[in-house]
């Protein structure tokens, strides 16, 4: 291992002996006070992202703003890692929440500042310290973050980028240093990453892809699901682990839906992302729209029917594509991850449900109905880690956010959130 990353991760462990013993509330003053520069210098950093991974603007800025409201969240909330009192007969009888470490995040291109500091904000704030492996695409993103970690004042080594290639993730993962992981990406990364944290028995989170179901029934708001629909798929270029990818629409309603879903989707054009009125940018990497090129031709080899043809029109950019997709097709097994949305027919609910959970992956659904009993019905039998009820899926930080079947396991955001990366020590005695 090279010199420079080994020092960091010795850094980070020292930086943890002092940290782990920092009271909850300095801790949080702390992360109060980086929220703040993450507010002020939305815009700057807005730049950063824009210029990286070619998110429109207005996107990227929302996204720093998102931070500091997640950031602040954490800044004031309850602190659920005080020892707990155990009733027993024992006079000593207690369970003690104790940090775990040094904790690797290896996080991807998509959010390059929200999905880093998701991970990083309730991992600090119980008492661990962080390093980051960032998207190989997303350094400056990194390197801001660690600027503004430093510039709140908090001790050196709290949070530190590495700049290193999934190549040496390995490496960094075995490090005695190490005691957890937190991976968002691919179910292909988080597979070999989880591998390696398991051969080493250190602690894995994932926070991995997704198929989500936007299921639409005929007693819904059809114009408002229609807006909400083309948002939920074309947000962020469709680079989104929650965005909607198979519209799954009762067949009583095709003919009201369609049209309306397919104007408020036409109303995404791509345009240079560096400007404020742009709603759709590029993909982030050319060889991703490669990818996403093949696998609409797989769509389509297998049976599916353009509906909006996608069209690229540059090395990055697409004109989005809506197709129809019936049961069987080897697509739905995939996650779209740019501009392409699959059309379900669905006969009755029952059908809406069953293939909506027909896939490997379960992060979270959303479903339009104003009937309470449907609503339930859903809430109940679908299989994700989320269930939005008219509503688009956008995490809270409020809210725990997770995934069920390869989607991941682990729970990001909330209180929760704060007890992933911890030892539970049990006190009993006399
Ligand atoms: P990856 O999953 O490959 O990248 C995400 C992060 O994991 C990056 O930091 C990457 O590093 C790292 N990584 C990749 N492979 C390994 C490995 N074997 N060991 C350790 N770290 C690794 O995503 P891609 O950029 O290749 O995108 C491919 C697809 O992944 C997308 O099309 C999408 O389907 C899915 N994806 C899902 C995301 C989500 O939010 N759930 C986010 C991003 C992608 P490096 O950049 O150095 O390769």
């Amino acid at each position: 291992m090279e010199n420079l990353i080994e020092n960091k991760l010795l850094k980070a462990d020292n930086a943890f002996q002092k940290w782990k013993n920092v009271p909850f509330e300095e801790k949080q003053k702390l992360i109060a006070k980086a929220a703040e520069i993450f507010k002020t210098k939305a815009e700057i950093f807005g730049e950063i992202i824009t210029g990286e991974m070619n998110k429109p603007i207005s996107q990227s800025i929302a996204e720093v703003e998102k931070c500091a409201l997640m950031m602040n969240y954490y800044a004031e909330a309850e602190n659920i890692l005080s020892p707990e009192k155990i009733d027993s007969e024992y006079s000593i009888s207690e369970v003690k929440y104790i940090p775990k470490g040094v904790i690797l995040g290896v996080m991807p291109w998509n959010f390059p500042f929200w999905q880093v500091l998701r991970f990083a904000t309730p991992a600090i704030l119980a008492g661990n310290t962080v390093v980051l492996k960032h998207a190989s695409i997303c350094f400056g993103s990194g390197n801001a973050i660690e600027e503004v970690f430093a510039e709140a004042g908090f001790p050196e080594g709290v949070f530190q980028n590495l700049e290193i290639g999934h190549r040496e993730v390995q490496e960094v993962l075995e490090h005695k240093a190490i005691q957890g992981v937190s991976l968002t990406g691919s179910e292909k990364a988080g597979a070999e990453v989880a591998a390696i944290a398991g051969k080493n028995i250190k602690k894995s989170l994932l926070e991995l892809g997704g198929s989500d179901a936007f299921i639409v029934l005929d007693d819904a708001d059809l114009d408002e699901a229609a807006k909400v629909g083309a948002l939920a798929r074309l947000q962020n270029c469709g680079q989104t682990c929650v965005a909607a990818k198979r519209f799954i629409i009762l067949r009583d309603i095709e003919f009201d839906f369609l049209p309306k879903f397919i104007e408020e989707y036409k109303k995404y054009v791509p345009a240079n992302p560096k400007l404020k009125e742009t709603k759709l940018g590029g993909m982030a990497r050319p060889d991703l729209a490669d990818d996403l090129e093949k696998q609409y031709q797989k769509a389509l080899d297998h049976g599916a029917e353009a509906i909006i043809p996608l069209e690229r029109i540059s090395e990055n950019e697409f004109n989005p594509g809506l197709i129809r997709v019936e049961e069987g097709n080897p697509i739905l097994q995939e996650e779209l991850f740019g501009p392409l949305g699959m059309i379900m027919i669905a006969e009755n609910d029952d059908e809406a449900l069953e293939m909506a959970n027909n896939i490997p992956f379960g992060l979270s659904n959303s479903v339009w109905t104003n009937n309470k009993e449907r609503q339930q019905f859903f809430i109940d039998e679908l299989e994700s880690g989320t269930v939005n009820i008219n509503r688009m899926t956008s995490s809270d930080p409020r809210f725990p956010f997770g995934g069920t079947k390869t989607s991941g396991y682990g729970t990001e955001l909330s209180l929760h959130a704060l007890k992933e990366f911890v030892n539970i020590k049990t006190i009993i005695g006399k």
